[in-house]
């Protein structure tokens, strides 16, 4: 019997164009919170309340003290195994390769990743709400400096994120779903699969005759849909796949 990592090995031994998309799960063993694991100081706050415009102009503060401490959290945080093994698939596929990520939090760059787009932004640009003057500022704030303001004009600066009900940015999108109808195989890492459209990804390359490979310790709306589901985490079984995928003999 071939193991499901061996099968996901045999898969991607046979792939023509990758497509990855990544969620909140892979940097889970960096330390970084999912939305949905157990935030401890941010319990009682539904991110869905708090990553919104609406939730921006009601209290521009609390929705400020969030995203600073997870900035925190980023800024004390590394790539761990599991963004690793992408930046070594992305050398073995070169430009049949594109990685997708709905992370805001900048670790696959850390990690050395360059094929890559984010499709909800990244949590240390900044934007003026007034004036529209963008910075990326990689660092935290002092308590009594939140919310910031515009070092142009004073109006309130908010994080370069996509909040929910906002539309994605639109170039990061068109490429990403280029390459998902190019893609004959799409791994999907750590992510819940809820969220649109990013969730319509593995679906059009389902649709365009391709195969799905999933990496979730939980079962997913895609695990019924999935050529193989790797129910571990991200920076155990990624790394081994890696290897799987470069030893000739895979019993190795
Ligand atoms: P989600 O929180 O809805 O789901 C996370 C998924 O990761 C879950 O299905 C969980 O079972 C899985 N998971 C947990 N630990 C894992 C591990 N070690 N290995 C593999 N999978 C693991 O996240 P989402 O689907 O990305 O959607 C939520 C939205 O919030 C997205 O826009 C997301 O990018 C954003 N978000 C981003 C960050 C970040 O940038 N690190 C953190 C939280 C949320
Ligand atoms: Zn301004």
């Amino acid at each position: 019997m071939t193991s499901p990592v061996e099968q996901a090995a045999e898969l991607l031994r046979r792939t023509r164009f990758l497509l990855v998309l990544t969620g909140a799960g892979i940097s889970a063993e960096s330390g970084i919170p999912t939305f949905r694991g157990k935030d401890g100081l941010w319990n009682r706050y539904d991110p869905q309340d708090l990553a919104t415009p609406e939730a921006l102009a009601r209290n521009p503060r609390l929705v400020w003290q969030w995203y600073n401490w997870r900035r925190g959290l980023i800024l004390k945080a590394r790539p761990n195994p599991g963004h690793e093994a992408l930046v070594h698939l992305e050398q073995h596929f070169g430009d049949r390769f594109l990685l997708v990520t709905q992370n805001v939090d900048g670790l696959h760059q850390r990690a050395g990743s360059q094929r890559m787009v984010e499709l909800h932004g990244n949590i240390f640009q900044e934007v003026c709400t007034r004036c529209g003057f963008e910075r990326y500022h990689e660092a935290t704030y002092p308590e009594e400096a939140l919310p910031p303001a515009c070092p142009q004009c004073g109006g309130l600066l908010r994080p370069g994120v996509v909040f929910f009900g906002e539309t994605l940015p639109e170039e990061a999108l068109r490429q990403a779903f280029a390459a998902a109808r190019q893609a004959d195989t799409a791994l999907v890492i750590g992510t819940s699969a809820v969220v649109y459209p990013a969730a319509a990804l593995p679906y059009e390359v389902k649709n365009h005759g391709g195969r799905l490979i999933e990496v979730n310790p939980e079962a997913t709306p895609l695990t019924s849909l999935a050529e193989v589901s790797l129910h571990e985490p991200a920076g155990r079984v990624l790394p081994r796949l890696v290897r799987l995928l470069h030893s000739r003999n895979p019993k190795a």
